[in-house]
C-alpha cells in the first residue's frame, strides 16, 4: 500500500460548486485531520464556504479526550437540526474520535445526520458526501492497520494549512501505551508509523512552497518506528530512529524551524536529548506530558515512568539545550489522589518551572480502565485542586514570561492580536508574542519572521518591539 504524502490517490469529483465548512474540536491531529478533508473536499470540487450559514456540506471533527467535549457534539448536533433543515440538500456529517467510538449509533440517535467517518477513513469523505447527496446515509469507522490511512493525494494548495508559512506532517498515529485514563487508544487505534522517505518528501514539498515551520505530529511522536526497530523491521518499514528522522528533517532546504508533539516521556532517549542540542532548526521548546507528579498516581495511571525519571529528562535537556521551555499536560482529581499526591505534583511544577501547562480535571470515559476504579475524588475537591494548580502555573508562567525580558528573540507572525491592532505569533520557545508596532506603521504579514526585542511580559503572553532586521540570538539559532 503507498504511503502518498504527495502521492497518486485519486479523488472522483463531488460536483461543483457545493460548499463546505468543517467544525474542529480538540487536538492538533484533529485540526490537521481538518486539514487533509478540506483538501479532500476541494479535490472532489467543493468550494470553502466563507461561514457555516452559507455551507451546503457541514463536518464536525468531534473530540472524545473529556466528558464535556463529547457532551458538545450532543448539543451541536441538536441545534443543527435547524441548519440542516433551514436550505434544501445541506449534508451534515460527523467525524473524528467520537465518531470512531459511536459509529453508526450516531445515526439512529440522529435522524438529520447524513453520515459518519471515524479516524481512520478520512478518505471515505468524498464517497460519503455523494451517497448522502443520493439520499443515503452512511457511515465508515473500520479501524485500518495499514499505511492505507495515509494515502492521500497531494495537499491541495487551498485547504487549510496548505500554504502557510506553518504546517503539520503527521509521522504516526495511534497509541499502544493504554495510559488509564486515556480514550485515545480507543479512537486513533493501534500505532503506526509513516516510511520516513514520506515524511521526509512532504516536509521538502512543504518547504519549496514557503513553509518555514514544520510540527511534526503522532499521539506519542517519539514512539515513531519502534515496534518495527524492535521487530527489526525497520528496514523494510522505511522508519528510522525518531532522533535520525528529526535530523534529516532538519536539512530539508527552507525550513527554518522543526517541533514536534507530543512525545512520551517513556521514549524520550539520549539521541533525542543530543539532538535538541546539536540541531539548530529544532526549536528550544519541549512538550513533554507529566499528567501527576506522584509515583504512586503514575503507577496506577500506567504512565511507565516515575517522577524522577521524568526529572532526568528535563535535567539531560537543560544540559543539552539550557534555554529550553518546557510545557506539559497534567490531570487533578485521578480516583485515588489524595492531598499528598496532589502536593508532589505542584512541587515537581516549580522543580521543572514549566512554562506553560494543559491542566484538567480527571474525567472518566467510558471503556477505560480508570472508569471503573474506586475512590472518586470529589467534584470540589478535584476543582479546588485544579484551581491551585492554574494559580501556581501562573505564577511559573509569568516569572518564565519574565526573565525573557530584555532578550530579543524571532516571532513568525500568525495574524492579529486577540485584542485587535497588534499583530501577533509565536517565537521559537512556543510562547505568544504580541508585536508593538509603531501607529500608523503597516502590522507585518501573517507568515513572516520579525526579529523583536522582547519589552514586557504578562502570564499569557510577551510583548515585543519590532527590531531593524539585524540578526538576533534566536534567529541564530534557528
Ligand atoms: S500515551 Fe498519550 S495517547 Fe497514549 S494512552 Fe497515554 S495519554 Fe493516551
Amino acid at each position: 500500500m503507498r504511503d502518498a504524502a504527495g502521492g497518486g490517490a485519486k479523488v472522483r469529483p463531488v460536483e461543483r460548486r457545493r460548499r463546505f465548512a468543517i467544525r474542529t474540536y480538540g487536538c492538533q491531529m484533529n485540526q490537521h485531520d481538518t486539514e487533509k478533508v478540506s483538501s479532500l473536499l476541494l479535490h472532489a470540487g467543493l468550494e470553502p464556504a466563507g461561514a457555516e450559514e452559507s455551507a451546503d456540506v457541514l463536518l464536525i471533527n468531534t473530540c472524545s479526550i473529556r466528558e464535556k467535549a463529547e457532551h458538545r457534539l450532543y448539543s451541536d448536533l441538536g441545534a443543527l437540526r435547524r441548519w440542516k433543515e433551514a436550505a434544501e440538500g445541506r449534508v451534515l456529517g460527523v467525524g473524528g474520535c467520537v465518531a470512531q467510538q459511536e459509529g453508526a449509533g450516531l445515526l439512529d440517535r440522529f435522524g438529520h445526520l447524513d453520515f459518519v467517518y471515524g479516524t481512520h477513513n478520512l478518505r471515505a469523505v468524498p464517497d460519503l458526501l455523494r451517497s448522502a447527496a443520493g439520499g443515503r446515509r452512511g457511515s465508515r469507522t473500520e479501524e485500518l492497520r495499514s499505511l492505507e490511512r495515509f494515502d492521500l493525494p497531494p495537499r491541495h494548495p487551498r485547504a487549510a494549512g496548505a500554504s502557510g508559512a506553518r504546517a503539520f506532517v503527521t509521522v504516526m498515529e495511534g497509541c499502544d501505551m493504554f495510559c488509564t485514563f486515556c480514550v485515545v487508544p480507543r479512537t486513533r487505534g493501534r500505532e503506526i508509523s509513516r516510511p520516513a522517505a514520506s515524511v521526509l518528501e512532504e516536509a521538502r514539498r512543504l518547504c519549496e512552497a514557503g513553509t518555514r515551520e514544520i510540527v511534526l505530529l503522532g499521539q506519542t511522536v517519539n514512539a515513531y518506528g519502534r515496534h518495527d526497530l524492535r521487530r527489526g523491521h525497520a528496514e523494510r518499514a522505511g522508519t528510522l530512529p525518531f532522533a535520525e528522522l528529526l535530523r534529516r528533517l532538519a536539512a530539508t532546504p527552507g525550513l527554518r524551524r522543526l517541533r514536534y508533539t507530543s512525545p512520551h516521556p517513556l521514549f524520550f532517549d539520549d539521541e533525542l536529548v543530543r539532538a535538541h542540542g546539536e540541531l539548530e532548526v529544532l526549536c528550544p521548546h519541549v512538550h513533554l506530558p507529566l499528567q501527576s507528579g506522584s509515583d504512586r498516581i503514575l503507577a496506577s495511571m500506567r504512565r511507565r515512568y516515575d517522577a524522577a525519571a521524568y526529572l532526568g529528562i528535563v535535567r539531560a535537556l537543560r544540559r543539552a539545550r539550557p534555554d529550553i521551555a518546557i510545557t506539559t499536560d497534567l490531570i487533578v482529581g485521578y480516583p485515588g489522589e489524595t492531598e499528598a499526591d496532589f502536593g508532589a505534583t505542584l512541587d515537581l511544577m516549580e522543580e521543572v518551572g514549566f512554562t506553560d501547562s494543559y491542566s484538567f480535571k480527571f474525567s472518566p470515559r467510558p471503556g477505560t480502565a480508570a472508569a471503573g476504579l474506586p475512590d472518586p475524588v470529589p467534584a470540589e475537591v478535584a476543582s479546588e485542586r485544579l484551581s491551585r494548580l492554574q494559580a501556581l502555573q501562573r505564577e511559573l508562567t509569568l516569572a518564565a514570561h519574565r526573565d525573557r525580558v530584555g532578550s530579543r528573540t524571532e516571532v513568525l507572525v500568525e495574524g492579529e492580536s486577540r485584542r485587535g491592532g497588534q499583530a501577533s505569533g509565536r517565537d521559537p520557545y512556543h510562547r505568544v508574542v504580541n508585536l508593538l508596532v509603531p501607529p500608523g506603521r503597516p502590522l507585518p504579514e501573517a507568515g513572516t519572521f520579525v526579529p523583536v526585542r522582547v519589552v514586557d511580559a504578562t502570564p499569557h503572553s510577551l510583548l515585543g518591539e519590532p527590531e531593524p532586521s539585524e540578526p538576533c540570538q534566536a534567529a541564530a539559532a534557528l
